[in-house]
């Protein structure tokens, strides 16, 4: 068969499983399944792809057609310009994250070195990204450390940290349980899902993204209350706590880092207009 009659195959399996973007997704699969660029896509579409080819491109589209997100199937997600390994078991990185990072980076590209955390790393593509583009600007005596509670997510991290050539620690931890240090700055995307808005989300994301990652049990701070409560023992005076949260939750977290004691809070909005990130600072201590 030809790549064009392949692909129309694909996006007519995808079409007929409801699969909203079944055009770029089928053209994301064919590429990933013949190993061929998106120039080489167009190029190719009347030649017979092998026979092995084809029937692992049927097979990405059939699980695609499951609605298993199309990162779990090519097994990798680009993030802040490199490419991380997803797998089962931690969260596929996403765009907003990247404000996130880059907000992490503009306020810290006055360190000279830094000790930064990143709590709740999941496939550990804040932490690494951040230590990489770092090292780009010229900052080579950083200290980075991952956590996550997840064996899953150390597993997928520790891969991307070699895949990706970072230098930084990993430590399986529940929150600050295992963490002895103190940090510049602490950046989190912690779970902040409410356990009843679960059944609601995208079923890509329902049944196939860990719930670990996700739930932020009833009222979806859980996370944020036990961060705002212990991140100031661990983070240096001046020290920022960077968080990502669900666009309706910035009062409420706000609030919780003012009952602990954190100044200077404030929210960025992502690119729907939505609050998603908070900046808080430690200026007071208790040593
Ligand atoms: N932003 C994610 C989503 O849309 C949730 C991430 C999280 O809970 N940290 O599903």
């Amino acid at each position: 068969m030809t790549l064009r009659d392949l692909i129309i195959k694909g996006q007519d399996i995808l079409k007929a499983s409801d699969i909203e973007d079944y055009e770029n997704d089928t053209r994301v699969l064919a590429m990933f399944a013949f190993g061929i660029s998106y120039t080489d896509m167009f190029m190719k579409m009347t030649e017979d792809m092998p026979d092995e080819d084809a029937d692992f491109f049927m097979d990405c589209i059939n699980l695609r057609a499951t609605h298993m997100p199309c990162q779990y199937i090519t097994g990798s997600q680009e993030f802040m310009g490199y490419e991380f390994l997803t797998e089962d078991g931690v969260l596929i990185p996403r765009q907003e994250t990247e404000l996130l990072v880059e907000k992490a980076l503009e306020l810290t590209s006055g360190l000279k070195s830094c000790k930064a955390l990143d709590m709740c790393t999941g496939s550990g593509c804040i932490g690494i990204s951040f230590e990489l583009k770092r090292r780009e600007d010229r900052h080579f005596d950083d200290e980075i450390m991952l956590a996550d509670i997840s064996e899953d997510a150390i597993y997928v991290a520790e891969k991307n940290k070699y895949k990706l050539g970072a230098k930084c620690s990993i430590i399986k931890s529940d929150l600050f349980e295992n963490i002895k240090d103190r940090y510049d700055i602490i950046m989190s995307n912690p779970p902040y899902i409410r356990t009843s808005d679960i059944d609601d989300i995208m079923e890509e994301v329902r049944e196939f993204e860990p719930h670990i990652a996700l739930d932020g049990d009833s009222d979806g701070l859980s996370f944020y209350k036990r961060l705002a409560g212990e991140a100031r023992e661990f983070l240096y005076k001046g020290g920022i706590l960077i968080m990502e949260i669900g666009f309706d939750q910035y009062e409420d977290v706000r609030e919780l880092l003012i009952n602990n004691k954190f100044n200077n809070i404030s929210v960025i909005k992502d690119y729907s207009g939505l609050d998603r990130i908070v900046v808080a600072y430690a200026t007071e201590h208790d040593y």
